[in-house]
Parts: C-alpha cells; structure tokens; sequence
C-alpha cells in the first residue's frame, strides 16, 4: 500500500471509533403508544420512538443516560452500531421513564456483572432499599456510584460527566440533568426541570457555554392534557421559545426539545407549530442522530 493510503486508512480508521453522542429515545417516560390514550397522537405508533435516553459511545464503552422502559432495544442498538455490550448508565431521577429499564440487567434477564449505575445520594438509596432494585445490588448486577453536583467525573474513554440539579417533582430521588464532556464538545442534556423561572440557574447564559442542549419539550401548551397541568409542571416549549428566542441564531441552533409527551403535537412534523419553531432555528431531537463529541 502507499503511504498516502495507509494513512487515510489510519485516518478514517481512527473517526470510525471516534466518541459519538446518539439520541437513543425522545418521548416522555409513558411512551407512546400511551396507556389508554384513544386520541390519534397514539392511534399510529411510529418507528423509533423511544422513551427518552442519550448516549455517549465508542469502540471501548457506551455511556447511556438512563434505562427507560425501552431499554432493550437502546442497549441492542448500541451494540449493534458499537459492536460490545460495555455499559455505563448514568440516571436523572427516580421517575419511571428514567430507571425501570435496570430490570433487564436483574437475574431473571440479562444477569450483568457490575454494571456501572451512577446516581446522586438519594437515588442511590432509593436504590439501595426498595426491592427489585436492591437485589440487582445484592446479585452484584449492578454496582452503585454515588455522584455529586458539580462534581466531574471522568470515564476510562475520557468522557466527562458532570450532574446539575434541577427542581423537579422529587418524591423519590433529587433530579439532575448532565454536562457531557467529550475531546471537543460538551452537551447539556435537561430532559426533566418544572420551570425554567424555578431553577437557580439560568439556561439562557448555559446555553452559549455548550455546544448541544437537549433540554425538556415534555409539552407544546398549556391545555394539551385532560389534567391539571400544576400536577406536572414543565416548561412549555411555547413558553421555553419564548425566552430562548432572545439567543443568537447559532445558539438557537443547538437547542433540541426531547421528552416529548404522547399529546405533544410537535411529535407530528407537518405540525405548522413545529414547522414556525424550525424557522426560528430551535430543533428536535430524533432517534439515531449522531453529534460529535
Ligand atoms: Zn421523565
Ligand atoms: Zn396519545
Ligand atoms: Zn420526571
């Protein structure tokens, strides 16, 4: 071979197994098809829609944040594009979209050995004293690690992961959302927060520090459930363009809404509300988009 060629090969060699951010699911945790919705957000189920999930993956590890309810499919998926089945989960919060998925990892399914599970304090002990997860501790299916606000960690393919708080329904566990840090980029990933105006932190000034953020569009508007809203609060994306419309054009552009519920009519891309949300240059997040981290 020419040495031109061999080094293109090293070359293209090297940015195949180059660190990649993968949207592995968008919707909000019950999925969609929803339980017992009969209105047509759910009367077709599309392909690849997935309880919301990001991952951080290479030839070495996949970092996957949170284990939904489709967790399987997630966890093949990677495997499938990345060719091993080494895992390291990352959870938000103790909501069902966002841990249920460690089931499959238990003994009576996949029967891992100390897969890494990182958590703030509280989910840990969520974790730690309620059963069937305290058995996947006990089985050593997973291993618990305990992480703090603000507090970096650096994984052995040399992604950083660094939890920030955020106020949200906390019954169960504190919620955070995640820094992710690759060779170049950092990704913001929020798919849970009540209010923007309840956090003490503003996401208009984190914005232009990141490179991506994928960030909560649980609900288009207000109205958009037969329930009262106040019972699960979130920022409308109505009310998120509202505020993020005073960003730059390019800060604009990294903006993805995910978690979206089953009502939501933006899931539907002929929707002329998502369509004028476009050509503000906010985005939506969809199953398989690859960024480079
Ligand atoms: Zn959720
Ligand atoms: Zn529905
Ligand atoms: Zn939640």
């Amino acid at each position: 071979m020419k040495p031109l060629f061999i080094l293109l090969t090293v070359f293209f060699n090297h940015a195949a197994i180059a660190q990649e951010l993968i949207v592995l699911g968008t919707l909000q945790d019950g999925g969609s098809p929803h339980m017992n919705c009969e209105r047509t957000c759910c009367a077709h189920p599309k392909e690849n829609e997935f309880v919301a999930s990001l991952a951080v993956a290479d030839s070495s590890l996949s970092i996957i944040i949170d284990a939904t309810p489709d967790f399987v499919i997630q966890t093949n998926y990677l495997r499938k594009q990345f060719g091993h089945n080494n895992l390291a989960i990352f959870l938000t919060h103790a909501h069902v979209g966002h841990y249920s998925g460690l089931i499959h990892l238990g003994r009576e399914a996949a029967n891992t050995q100390k897969v890494p599970v990182y958590a703030m304090r509280r989910m840990i002990n969520f974790l730690l004293n309620n059963g069937p997860w305290n058995q996947l501790i006990e089985l050593d299916n997973i291993e618990p690690r305990s992480i703090q606000e603000s507090l970096p960690i650096t994984l052995g393919n040399g992604v950083i992961m660094e939890p920030i708080l955020v106020p949200h329904r906390d019954e169960y566990s504190e919620t955070v959302g995640y820094y992710i840090k690759g060779q170049s980029k950092t990704a913001l990933y929020i798919p849970d927060i009540d209010k923007w105006s309840a956090w003490d932190q503003n996401i208009l000034s984190i914005i232009p520090t990141v490179d991506y953020a994928f960030i909560d569009g649980t609900f288009y508007e207000g109205g958009e459930v037969p329930r009262p809203m106040s019972e699960v609060p979130h920022p409308f994306i109505s009310e998120s363009i509202q505020l993020l419309q005073h960003l730059t054009i390019e800060d604009r552009n990294k903006v993805y809404f995910i978690h979206l519920n089953h009502s939501n009519p933006t899931r539907n891309k002929t929707f002329e509300g998502r369509k004028s949300i476009e050509a503000s240059g906010f985005r939506f997040a969809e199953f398989g988009q690859r960024f480079t981290l």
